[in-house]
């Protein structure tokens, strides 16, 4: 698996259903590719921000998707 099937496939290895190949292919490549390792664990961060405010809160509220299109822009590059 190269930086770029990685990123393109990221939705699917975060998933709970993907499928095993997909994740075996996915850490595989984590353990040897410290640029995807760090995109990985910021996009973990940048989801888990927009679900505490889009989720946790009483009322909700809601991350624009522009904002998270930034965040997401801003995380390093594979
Ligand atoms: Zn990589």
């Amino acid at each position: 698996m190269t930086c770029n099937q990685l990123t393109d496939r990221l939705l699917d290895y975060l998933s709970d259903d993907s499928r095993a190949p997909t994740r075996m292919a996915a850490r595989a490549h984590l353990r040897r590719c410290r640029n995807c390792r760090v995109y990985v664990r910021g996009y973990r961060a940048a989801t888990a921000l927009v679900r505490r405010f889009c989720i946790d809160d009483d009322p909700p509220l809601c991350v624009p998707d522009d904002l998270l299109h930034c965040v997401l822009a801003a995380l390093p590059q594979a």
